[in-house]
């Protein structure tokens, strides 16, 4: 709640438009304890005195009635009668929604046909017709401006439930036994709660103006009784000759409905999750840097990782994701990355190519130098062009970065396109050959696949196929095997590993499992805390390793044929990076730790290729 107010408010004119319906609000509350003379007594040698004469702060109409007092109540019953349509027609609108889209099918069919109807007439001519059959009136003009309402807030919200009606929650919630009812109060309703809040406070103002306008007309409150809508409509005759008779209703309205969507519009920004995360606005094309510090020497890898920081900025928060950490690969090497979950290996990879979403991600130190030039300060055309064509990335789950309304030949196909001159059948008959090169059988039959209707294995393979496409010089693969069973992932290994002997590829591999380093990568970095701990070729680190930390995690890599080992677990967990504990960030789960652990900055040190982050390492490097 306090965040929601605190979004809101970082709005200026939502903040504004609260402030102002804020007054109104308070104004016509307490319309009844103030000292106003009777709306509808009529003093005929007080017709149209002007504002500010004495007795009449805004004079009087044409019947010689207070001004001040008539706005005052009319205003009391217009917003009234608005506030009150805009609740009918979302209750019922809502409930409308929910029903058609939760049981679909022909119940859905048969609701929104009646819905479609209505929305068929024309909207002030539906709210008149109705008004004509009922007769005028207040409360027949809410029934019509409620009526007419209601299909939009059950078009509305039926989307939304169709969307959610599918998803897997619900499912569990019916193989749980739970009844239509109860699914839909305590598992539908809260989910769309919000988007009948946001259309409603986005509506109201458009309904006050609605019964105003049926009360311009005649139709809604009858005289002497005073609303904003009649007060106008009285007024009409006499616009030219006494303009304040018009302008004080008038000037109302706009105060009010101006307020409530400004305020509307602010409600709607604060209350999407999307936007809680960071600030009000939205991922910039690449991530925020903001150096600080000497930017580090050109070196001649192809791609060289240099004292990189990247932080999260979250309120007043500040999440150490990447604290100074330097890798580099040649042509043809395999670097593996390996660290528990949360330790900073995605955000590393991401940082290459400025893709950390900003805000709340700034990369506030270092250098990333691809071919010797440094692509942090670049510029986002530059890095445009390089992504996807020169680096390329792999991401774990495949079917959330693939498309699901595209075949996969065409999504191959762009991502050539995209980078190359080439004409459709080309690329076609090129994204056919990086099929067959990712192995996948019968390629030409599979090209016009949709995503959902491979297997998990084959849409990695489709993954690797994309980071292919450009012939990239660099490969960066972010778990790729994480969701894969074992054979498969084994499968996939292969193929990288083969790809690299062919083409010259560099990998960064980043995994959390040392089996699948000890398959591929010539040499290997261990993460802990946002920091390389330990790197070193993978051999080397794995016969006798430096680090705690690495030792542990080897520990933890069960072994076929192994023997009763006991598989040791690492207890406690990777610390937040937001708190991060004085010196070595180990120290509170390390059985090693001494007093001076904890106490300065432990520096990286050792002879290449191998180092350690230590100062009792299991063994001298
Ligand atoms: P992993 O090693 O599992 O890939 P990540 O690189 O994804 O870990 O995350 C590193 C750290 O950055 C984590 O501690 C995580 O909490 C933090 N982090 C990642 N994204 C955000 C974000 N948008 N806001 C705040 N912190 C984040
Ligand atoms: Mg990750």
């Amino acid at each position: 709640m306090n965040l929601f107010l605190k979004l809101l408010f970082r709005n200026r004119l939502a903040a504004m438009g609260a402030v102002v319906l804020g007054a109104i609000l308070l104004l016509v509350l307490l319309t009844p304890f103030l000292p106003l003379q009777d709306p509808d007594v009529t003093a005929t040698a007080d017709r149209f005195k002007r504002p500010f004469t004495e007795g009449h702060l805004l004079g009087t109409d044409h019947l010689g009635r207070d001004l001040l007092s008539r706005l005052l109540h009319g205003t009391r019953l217009s917003l009234a009668i608005g506030i009150a349509a805009a609740l009918i027609a979302a209750t019922i609108g809502s409930a409308i929604g929910i029903i058609a889209g939760y049981f679909g099918g022909r119940t859905d069919n048969i609701i929104m046909r009646g819905v479609d109807m209505l929305m068929a007439f024309p909207y002030i001519l539906l709210a008149l017709a109705i008004v004509a059959a009922l007769g005028p009136g207040l409360m027949n003009a809410l029934i019509a401006v409620a009526a007419v309402n209601v299909p939009f807030f059950a078009r509305n919200i039926r989307g939304i439930t169709v969307g959610l009606a599918g998803r897997e929650f619900i499912d569990a919630a019916r193989l749980a036994g739970m009844g239509h009812g109860r699914i839909i109060l305590t598992e539908l309703l809260p989910n769309v709660l919000p988007v009948i809040v946001i259309a409603m406070s986005t509506t109201v103002g458009w309904m006050i103006l609605e019964t105003a306008g049926l009360s311009f007309l005649g139709l809604g409150s009858q005289p002497p009784q005073a609303d904003l809508g009649s007060m106008l409509g009285e007024a009409r005759s006499a616009m030219i000759s006494h303009p304040h008779t018009s302008i004080v209703p008038g000037t109302m309205i706009f105060l009010i409905v101006m307020s409530i969507n400004l305020l509307g519009d602010g409600v709607r920004d604060a209350l999407d999750p999307r936007l809680r995360s960071g600030a009000l606005s939205r991922p910039r094309a690449t991530t925020l840097v903001e150096r600080q510090g000497e930017i580090p020497e050109e070196t001649d890898d192809l791609l060289a990782i240099q004292e990189l920081e990247t932080q999260f900025h979250v309120g007043n928060r500040i999440y150490r994701a990447v604290g100074g950490v330097s890798l580099a690969v040649k042509a043809g090497e395999c670097l593996g990355v390996i660290g528990e979950s949360g330790s900073g290996k995605s955000v590393t990879a991401l940082s290459v190519m400025g893709l950390v979403a900003s805000p709340p991600g700034v990369i506030t130190g270092g250098a990333v130098r691809f071919q010797g030039e440094d692509l942090i300060g670049a510029r986002y055309e530059t890095l445009r062009q390089k992504r996807g064509d020169r680096v390329a990335y792999i991401f774990q789950d495949p079917l959330s970065t693939l498309h699901p309304l595209y075949r996969v030949g065409q999504q191959l196909a762009e991502a050539i396109q995209s980078h190359h001159k080439v004409s459709n059948a080309e690329a076609r008959a090129r994204a056919i050959r990086l099929l067959q090169d990712v192995r996948i059988p019968n390629a030409e039959a599979r090209v016009d696949n949709y995503p959902h209707e491979m297997s998990g294995g084959m849409r990695q393979r489709v993954g690797i196929a994309m980071a292919l496409a450009n012939e990239p010089d660099v490969i960066i693969a972010d778990e790729p095997t994480t969701a894969l069973d074992v054979t498969v992932q084994a499968q996939i290994l292969s193929l990288l590993d083969d790809l690299r002997r062919d083409r010259g590829l560099a990998i960064i591999f980043i995994t959390h499992d040392f089996g699948v380093v000890a398959q591929l990568c010539d040499r290997v970095a261990v993460m802990y805390a946002g920091r390389i701990v330990e790197e070193g070729p993978t051999q080397a680190v794995l016969k006798a390793p430096a680090h705690p930390y690495t030792k542990r995690l080897i520990a933890c890599v069960p072994e076929l044929g192994g023997g009763r080992r006991a598989l040791a677990a690492i207890p406690g967990l990777p610390p937040v990076v937001d708190n991060l504990p004085e010196g070595c960030a180990f120290a509170p789960r390390c059985d090693k730790a001494q007093e001076n652990c904890r106490a300065g900055d432990v520096t990286l040190k050792g002879t290449a290729p191998r180092a350690v982050r230590c100062l009792y390492p299991e063994v001298a490097v």
